[in-house]
């Protein structure tokens, strides 16, 4: 099979390659907005929208009020138009909220460029791209497959990344001839219904409360740095050295923190797929879910969304099925043996017995093999 796949590497810009990758994101963000704002005006006065096309012309009259706008990469403004037009057609079909305006202060600040006549070229040390010319880079793989698009980020801490997408094939795993059912949970990361229970990452406690501290730390600067820049009226934040310090230590932590979960979901998600030909979940509601303040934190730590999402396209790479189960079925009230329904159950009790037939139940474990019976029964959809 043919899939789209990432290939992400570190940047080295020179300086000058900096300022114009900066400027590029910079204007890419300033055409989504124009052209939201544009959309909105005219669906007020009209009751209707625009569109790619109608954006696309304007965009070309307004590169010639405002000469900078052709000064970064064109592509980058082009896929600018293109993700907010996309934004809309999710809003229109009821997938995602109404698009937003960007802001700067928004950690992913972002570029994509297109691969069209050689404009993109992977070389052992460095890469060439739109306007910028060779960059620099660190090469942990080989690229393979036919180039189609990259995107360019700067990430809090200040560094660079390049993810380089390109169409290449997979083959499908062989076959293992297992089933399995997960409960994603609170306590424990993931319960299988061959009982087997995946904890949190343990690095996640200790660096967390480093994380914590720092940030403390960096809010008793921002206060200081407030209090100079009231005594001289001339300093602004990035004067203030110490504060700029702290607050790229916080971004590289929270760098760390982020990264080492993507790898820990990444290797479940993987092995998952790898061992077994169907998997069955939970259709996780997970807007609803964040609503709930109590399990807010907890749920966005784990990151299920993020984990069903790596589950779904990797079983689309690798031959396999997700099956998906109606999110209201009451997988933690049953008894996997019998089917006696015990009714609900406080989130604290963990072991519990069967009135009817006896039998003495792990509440994950049972819930996973409930979850998989009832996939295997009655599946809402891949
Ligand atoms: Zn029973």
């Amino acid at each position: 099979m043919l899939i789209q796949k990432a290939f992400k590497f570190r940047l080295f810009p020179t300086d000058e390659q900096a300022v114009l990758i900066n400027k590029s994101i910079g204007c890419s963000r300033f055409v989504y907005n124009h052209f939201l704002d544009c959309w909105e005006k005219t669906y007020q006065q009209t009751g209707k929208g625009l569109t790619y096309n109608s954006c696309s012309k304007a965009l070309t009259q307004l590169k010639v009020a405002l000469p900078w706008l052709k000064e970064p990469d064109k592509f980058a403004l082009q896929n600018s138009l293109k993700n907010l037009s996309h934004a809309y057609d999710r809003f229109f079909k009821k997938q995602a909220r109404h698009p937003r305006f960007k802001s700067k202060r928004n950690p992913n600040q972002a570029y994509k460029t297109c691969f069209t006549n050689k404009n993109i070229e992977v070389a052992d040390q460095s890469i060439k791209l739109p306007k910028l010319g060779w960059v620099r880079y660190a090469r942990s793989r080989q690229v393979e497959g036919r180039l189609l698009s990259a995107f360019i980020r700067v990430v809090p801490s200040g560094k660079y990344f390049i993810s380089l997408v390109a169409e290449t094939e997979v083959k499908e795993l062989p076959k293992t001839g297992k089933v399995v059912g997960i409960d994603l949970g609170l306590l424990d990361f993931m319960t299988l219904s061959t009982g087997e229970k995946i904890t949190h990452p343990k690095f996640g406690c200790s660096m967390e409360q480093k994380l914590r501290r720092e940030q403390r730390k960096l809010s008793h600067r921002y206060e200081g740095a407030k209090k100079r820049m009231l005594k001289q009226k001339n300093l602004t934040l990035m004067d203030c050295a110490n504060y700029q310090k702290q607050k790229i230590k916080v971004a590289k932590l929270k760098e760390k923190i982020s990264n080492r979960k993507t790898d820990f979901l990444h290797q479940w998600s993987t092995k998952l797929v790898k061992n077994h030909d169907q998997l069955v979940i939970e259709d996780l509601n997970v807007n609803g879910l964040l609503k709930n303040h109590r399990l807010a934190k907890a749920i966005s730590e784990v990151s299920w969304a993020e984990f069903v999402r790596q589950l779904t396209y990797k079983a689309k790479w690798f031959g396999k099925e997700v099956i998906k189960i109606d999110r209201f079925f009451p997988s933690s009230q049953m008894c996997s043996v019998c089917g006696h329904r015990d009714g609900k159950k406080a989130l604290y009790i963990r072991e519990w017995t069967c009135p009817q037939c006896g039998a003495h139940h792990d509440r994950d474990v049972n819930a996973a093999i409930n979850i998989l019976n009832e996939g295997l029964k009655n599946p809402i959809g891949i």
